[in-house]
């Protein structure tokens, strides 16, 4: 598994729809790739806030952490507000 791959299935992670092989892979990358691991503990973070503050109304927070992500990430990672 590769970065690019990891930042496709990270959300399926957080769900808990990623399938046991790709699961194994994804953590085994995440423990040899500094930047996923960062990634993946930034999200965790982005979910938990998303979470926080929008309760159980409107988008299901997958799709909206995704839809925030992508953003994000279009602007490069200094955007944090
Ligand atoms: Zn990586």
């Amino acid at each position: 598994m590769d970065c690019t791959k990891v930042k496709e299935t990270l959300f399926l992670f957080f769900d808990n729809e990623m399938d046991q092989t790709d699961q194994s892979q994804f953590e085994k990358h995440l423990s040899d790739c500094p930047q996923c691991a960062r990634r993946m503990r930034y999200t965790r973070q982005l979910l938990i806030l998303v979470r926080r503050s929008c309760g159980r109304q409107a988008a299901p927070t997958a799709l909206r952490l995704r839809i925030v992500t992508r953003l994000r990430l279009g602007r490069g990672a200094q955007t944090l507000h």
